[in-house]
């Protein structure tokens, strides 16, 4: 274990010089203090849990020290926002603090959200509210534990810094943790702005930093696009079979990495809802539930129009077209596991899928359906989840299809099913709700709520004595809670 001041920093694309990002020091926030730490999060740069707890940790994340060694920068980049170009974005209220590098060997980048203004920050503050960011802080962890690829979070800080949004709220920085922060972005920002020098320097880092094995591939850069294609394929089908919602697959938002990236108003399911919009000002439902597989493809496609100069477009139209059936492949593989089988059969497909339908139309539970098709037999569960379903008839005769699919599949004890499928369908997911609930009680000063949940939220899959209020449906007050995009 380490301490504070023993953090070693290589900072890789800080030295890719002033093309790449610009050289700005965070602006630091009043009275900063600690909201909520990940343990887990700290240990990935071999930091103590208790340091979290000194004053030099809120003061450092909360901008009012740097480490000699570190070399905050605002990265430039753009991207399509709901399907058209913005030409230039850029980080404009977060900082790249540098890269530390573990004990392991692994890189990680520090970047400090709501770190104040940079030359990006058009018409913005440069600020994020606590809201925004204990939100983020506790939906990169809780993806994490579901075993869903995202960025990591590392702290939230709070202050008394006001910050004018809809109404006055305060000031706040979540530390953001990921291997890289480069975005879909950065390469249509090069591209568009026609500076194919920079672009290949950034290819170039890319490929040596993060997809090495590319470079023994006879094209490298067609090898590291295809990796993307796949990673993000996988990605979107994690998202689609727990029901996360990400709201603003915007290409900026989109990580080289395939990890689910920039948090704003997302949200879990609670009942299934194909047609789910979490982004209020998404009028036109582009980042439904249900849409974020095909724009998946289209974000996919808007980096390979930026990839053009490297590949043909042949060989990337090819490498494109994996992406819906390796979507489909992983999706189904996830389903069937969350139904208990163990075994692929052709009609799967359509067994998800009329299951789901009869889910929308009666409203039901997606998280807990799951979960509770484990806890008994596949006849008992079905019995009693029958209940849950206004078409029961429909029910009733998908139940009798299960059942036989279960019979079919192999021959297991009820404990090994109830095991296999706990160690799949989640008792506890970030509910609107709760996050709500735990930002109420922080904005009231009380930080107690959000460090509760983030620990439950670790434990997805456990079940946790004394948490039950955790696993339940939303009151109606927390149904349709309309989550804003000003963060
Ligand atoms: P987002 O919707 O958070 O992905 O942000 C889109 C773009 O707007 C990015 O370039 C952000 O850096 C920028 N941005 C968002 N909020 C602010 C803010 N409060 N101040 C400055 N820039 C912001
Ligand atoms: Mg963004």
């Amino acid at each position: 274990m380490k301490a504070l001041d023993e953090l070693t920093f290589d900072n890789r694309f800080a030295r890719l010089g002033d093309a790449f990002s610009t050289h700005v020091l965070p602006e630091p926030l009043d009275e900063p203090r600690l909201v909520v730490a990940s343990k887990a999060a700290m240990a990935l740069l071999d930091l103590d849990a208790a340091v979290a707890e000194t004053p030099v940790f809120a003061e450092l994340f909360g901008g009012h020290k740097l480490w000699a060694e570190a070399e905050p920068r605002a990265m430039v980049y753009s991207g399509h926002q709901f399907g058209g170009y913005t030409p230039q974005l850029g980080d404009g209220r977060g900082l790249l603090l540098g890269e530390v590098y573990n004990e392991a060997g692994e890189h990680w980048d520090l970047h400090l959200k709501g770190a104040g203004m940079t030359p990006y920050s058009r018409m913005g503050d440069g600020r994020a509210v606590l809201r925004s960011s204990i939100r983020e802080f506790l939906a990169s962890e809780a993806l994490h534990a579901l075993g869903i690829p995202s960025s990591r979070a590392l702290c939230v800080i709070g202050s008394s810094t006001p910050v004018w949004r809809e109404k006055q709220e305060r000031g706040a920085m979540v530390l953001r943790l990921a291997h890289s922060h480069i975005r879909f972005g950065h390469f249509e920002y090069f591209y568009y702005t026609k500076k194919p020098e920079q672009q290949a320097e950034l290819a170039e880092h890319v490929l040596n930093l993060h997809y090495p094995e590319c470079r023994e591939q006879p094209e490298p850069y067609l090898a590291m696009f295809r990796e993307i294609v796949e990673r993000n394929a996988e990605l979107i089908a994690k998202w689609q079979a727990y029901g996360f919602c990400h709201g603003v697959m915007n290409t900026d938002n989109m990580s080289i990495l395939g990890i689910t990236f920039d948090f704003g108003p997302f949200a879990f399911l609670d009942d299934f809802d194909a047609h789910f919009i979490c982004n209020h000002s998404d009028h036109e439902g582009r980042y439904s539930f249900s849409n974020q597989v095909p724009i998946g493809q289209w974000n996919l496609s808007a980096l390979a129009q930026a990839l053009t100069p490297f590949i043909s477009v042949d060989a990337l139209k090819e490498a494109l077209g994996l992406y819906l059936p390796l979507y489909q492949a992983h999706y189904l593989d996830l389903m069937r596991r969350r139904l208990g089988l163990t075994t692929a059969e052709e009609d799967d497909q359509t067994l998800v899928e009329s299951l789901l339908k009869l889910m929308q139309n009666s409203g039901v539970d997606y998280t807990l359906f799951f979960r509770r098709l484990g806890d008994e037999s596949a006849a008992l569960a079905v019995a009693r989840l029958r209940d849950d379903f206004v078409d029961m008839a429909g029910f009733d005769a998908w139940a009798e299809l299960y059942k036989a699919r279960v019979a079919r599949d192999g021959d297991y004890t009820q404990e090994q099913r109830r095991e296999r499928m706990h160690a799949v369908n989640p008792l506890y997911i970030l509910r609107n709700y709760l996050a709500q609930n735990a930002i109420a009680a922080a904005e009231a000063g009380d930080y107690s709520e959000v460090r509760r949940l983030h620990e439950v939220l670790c434990k997805p899959f456990e079940e946790q004595t004394g948490m039950e209020q955790y696993a339940q449906r939303p009151p109606d007050w927390g149904r349709h809670l309309e989550i804003s995009c000003s963060s």
